[in-house]
């Protein structure tokens, strides 16, 4: 079986401002709820596949207002995280999870080896190769990047109300989360808080190992209480917001 894929479906990956002048480089896994043409719609109702289970509402559009506020690339994955989520290896069972929180998701019930593979290639593998020669290509040139990857979360999750608001996430690369949180802390506009409302042990920091670690790059994950940012006006908040703390923490760091 080759190709997951439609010329409907278009690419996995998209890429903007390649040559952005800063070094941030966001990174949203989670930007889209579509699911390729040919999983139809995995035996969910329209309102499973509209949810947080599918995509991270706002995440892909306040990385567009970063690419504009601060002059950074983004690379974002065109298809939703049921048909394959690429902030996981191909050998977790979460990258094609048959169980999101409250939602079981029939399509992702009993997948074959082959059909695994299959989403792997069409989704992840070009992801994941598109991060690596942005990388490379940076690291080239002399500008290596700064990796910032994007999420947001439900605020009621297995039915309790969530009081982070934004979480500043790290492996054990903590340079630039420490900067962050040090840089929040001060104006305590919003309850920031370290490694909530998930960390290294729910496995979600598999691109900043993957990508940050093992090139030394500077990286940190951003968690958006997804409430703050369903509509535009939210969205550009957070986006200001984040734009003076990212700019102030990059611009410690080089000091
Ligand atoms: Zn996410």
């Amino acid at each position: 079986m080759t190709g997951l894929l439609t010329e409907a479906d278009g690419a996995p990956v998209a890429v903007e401002n390649r040559e952005a002048s800063s070094p941030v480089l966001l990174i949203c896994e989670h930007a889209s709820r579509r699911l390729p043409e040919k999983m139809g719609t995995l035996g969910l109702s329209p309102e499973a596949l509209s949810s947080h289970i599918a995509w991270d509402p706002g995440a892909l559009s306040v990385c567009q207002l970063l690419v504009r506020s601060i002059d950074a690339a983004l690379i974002y994955q065109r298809f939703s995280r049921l048909a394959y989520d690429c902030n996981r290896p191909p050998e977790a069972e979460a990258a094609m999870p048959p169980v999101s929180e409250v939602f079981e998701i029939p399509g992702n019930a009993a997948i074959s080896a082959s059909e695994r593979r299959v989403r792997t290639e069409a989704l992840y593998v070009p992801f994941r190769d598109e991060l690596e020669d942005f990388i490379a290509a940076r690291k080239a040139s002399g500008r290596p990047p700064v990796l910032v990857t994007m999420h947001t979360f439900t605020p009621v999750y297995h039915g309790r109300q969530r009081d982070v608001e934004v979480g500043i996430l790290h492996d054990t690369d903590k340079r630039l989360a420490d900067r962050m949180l040090s840089v929040a802390g001060k104006t305590k506009r919003y309850d920031v808080r370290r490694n909530e409302p998930y960390g290294p042990a729910d496995g979600v920091t598999h691109t900043l190992i993957e990508h940050g670690l093992k090139n030394g790059l500077l990286n940190v994950m951003i968690e958006i209480r997804n409430d703050l940012v369903l509509d535009e006006v939210g969205q550009k908040v957070m986006a200001d917001y984040l734009t003076g703390l990212l700019g102030e923490s990059l611009a410690s760091l080089s000091q």
